[in-house]
Parts: C-alpha cells; structure tokens; sequence
C-alpha cells in the first residue's frame, strides 16, 4: 500500500519547525513529525497513520550531536542511532545506553532512525524506554511557550503516546555518565536478531563491601511502558550476590508485572519467564562488572 495524501514540510530550524505546528495545529490539520522514518513511514504505508501533513526535521542539521557537559551526555534529536552506535564517548561514559542502541534493528534501520525518533515513538518494546527509566534520563523538547525538561518517568504515558505536545519537538535526550565502579548489563530476547523485542532488561549496580547497592532493574517489551521493578531493586540492595539471589530477584520481578502484553508473538506468561531469566542474568552479569 501507498500512504494516503499528505503536505509536506522541511523546516530548516526548530523555532520554524515550532511555528508550523503551532499554525497546523491551530488550522486544525492533523500533523506528524518525521525523522528516520523506520517507523513513521510503514505506518503511513500500512495507512495505521493518516495524518494531512508531515513536518520533516531531517534539514534541521543543529540537532545532530552527541556531546558530555558537566558529567550529562546530551545527544541532539536528529542524531542517527548508527552515529550513537559508533560514539567513543558514549561507550566509554554511557556503555549502558550504547549496548543498548546496539540491540534496536539492524544498521541499515539505525542509519536512517534518530534517537529522538526512538524516544519520541514510545514502542514498549523499543530498548531506549528500559533505558530512560534505569538511568533517570532527561527529554528535552521545545514548543511555543519555549522549552520544557521532561524526567523519563513523567515522559512516557502510554502505549506509543509520550508527553509531548502536538506544537512542540523533542529537540535532546539527557543521560548521565555512568559513574566509577558502576557493574551494568543490557539483555533483550527477540524472535530474530533484529526484531522488537519480546522482553528485556537493563541492569546497573554498585559492590559496597561485598554488598549490592545502588541497583536498578528495568524492563521493557512486557507492559505499555517500561518500568523499574522496585521490589526486586530493593530484595538485591544491601544482599551478598549470589545465584540464589540473582534467581529470586527475577522470581520477584516477574511476580511483579502486571498483566504482560499478549500478542501475536508471545504470550503474557511466556514473557513474565523471560524476565525472570533476563533479571537472573543481568544481575550476575553486572555484579561480575563491578567487581
Ligand atoms: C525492521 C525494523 C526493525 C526495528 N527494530 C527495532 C528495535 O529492535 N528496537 C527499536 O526500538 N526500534 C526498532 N525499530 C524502529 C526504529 O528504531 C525507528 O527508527 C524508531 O522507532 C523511530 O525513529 P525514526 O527517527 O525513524 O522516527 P520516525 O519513524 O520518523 O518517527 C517515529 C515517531 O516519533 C515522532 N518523532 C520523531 N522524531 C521526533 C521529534 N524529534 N520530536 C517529536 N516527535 C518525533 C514521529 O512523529 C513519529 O510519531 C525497527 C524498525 C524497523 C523498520
């Protein structure tokens, strides 16, 4: 199928791009931002999108960097996840958030796809959302009334539905440097390599005196939004690691989904096991890190 009928637009900045979608919105036309494409574009061809106009950010060159400032890595909108992928700096300061940019498609798709198209679409099963909530990213977007930083836990709403407004474009993605001593690991089971996920699960943690502090585990592909799973965070801080440990935080974190996605590619039960062997793994892949 071919999309329906759009208008097209190629703003050359974000206040132009800002002002466009402010008098669309205002005229009442429906309007989509377009970035790589990769998953835009199948929607408008498989026509689950019809919007009557497309504002393409592809010549707004500002918005493709990736740099550190003060202990933040701040990564421009427009960035292709193929340049994250590449960045010396994000694998040596945010190997967490490289892994992961590593597992999204293929390289032709992260050549083409943007970081902030990744954020901004809000797949449940897209990598970056478990990578928002384990690291306390940042979004920043810009609108008419000027700009907003928005924390990953207010960022994300729903299935494919975040918190930015219809005027208003995701301009940059904040992460932290991961700080010394940090054991991390990234684990995702999919169908084929390549394919969304089924479940996944990112990891990060401290050793304080033979303990595990510090730890965060989120996970993603099984609800409308990624989550970090507080019970079994809270069972590993302060414990020995250990197998038994790694093996009931993941008993623990799968208890506590509620009602995972059932689809076409899995069920919800079959997901809830993913996750118990992903946490398991993680956690002694990220305790062997740290120590
Ligand atoms: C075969 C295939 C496999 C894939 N596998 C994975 C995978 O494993 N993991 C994964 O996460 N993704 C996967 N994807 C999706 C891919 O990562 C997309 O690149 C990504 O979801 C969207 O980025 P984009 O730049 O292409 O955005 P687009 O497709 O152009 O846009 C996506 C959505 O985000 C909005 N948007 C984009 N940029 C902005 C912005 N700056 N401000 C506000 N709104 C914006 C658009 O309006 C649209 O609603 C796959 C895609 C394909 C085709």
């Amino acid at each position: 199928m071919k999309p329906a009928p759009f208008d097209y637009y190629a703003p050359e900045t974000v206040d132009e791009a800002v002002s466009l979608l402010q008098r669309l919105e205002d005229d009442d036309v429906d309007a989509k931002i377009l970035a790589g494409g990769q998953s835009l574009m199948p929607m408008l061809s498989l026509r689950m999108a019809r919007p009557e106009a497309l504002v393409d950010l592809g010549k707004i060159k500002t918005l493709d960097y990736i740099h550190e400032e003060n202990g933040v890595i701040r990564i421009g909108a427009m960035t292709t996840k193929s340049a994250a992928e590449d960045s010396v700096l994000l694998q040596q300061k945010q190997p967490l958030l490289h892994a992961a940019t590593q597992h999204i498609g293929h390289r032709q798709i992260r050549n083409q796809g943007t970081v902030g198209g990744s954020f901004a679409h809000a797949d449940p099963a897209a990598e970056y959302g478990a990578i928002a909530q384990a690291l306390a990213m940042e979004m920043v977007v810009v609108g008419p009334d000027g700009e907003r930083v928005i924390p990953a836990d207010e960022f994300y709403l729903s299935f494919l539905t975040t918190d930015i407004d219809c005027s208003e474009v995701l301009t940059e993605v904040r992460a932290p440097v991961m700080s010394e001593g940090t054991g991390w690991a990234f684990q995702e089971i999919c169908r084929r390599q390549g394919d969304l996920a089924l479940a996944g699960v990112a990891v990060t943690l401290k050793m304080a005196a033979g303990n595990c502090t510090d730890v965060v585990i989120a996970v993603f592909g099984v609800n409308a939004i990624a989550a970090r799973l507080a019970d079994a965070e809270q069972l590993v801080n302060g414990s020995a690691p250990g197998e038994a440990l790694f093996a009931k935080a993941g008993e623990t974190a799968a208890a506590a989904l509620d009602e995972p996605i059932t689809d076409v590619h899995a069920t919800g039960e079959y997901r809830r096991s993913l996750i118990a062997t992903l946490v398991r793994r993680c956690l002694a892949e990220a305790v062997a890190g740290a120590a």
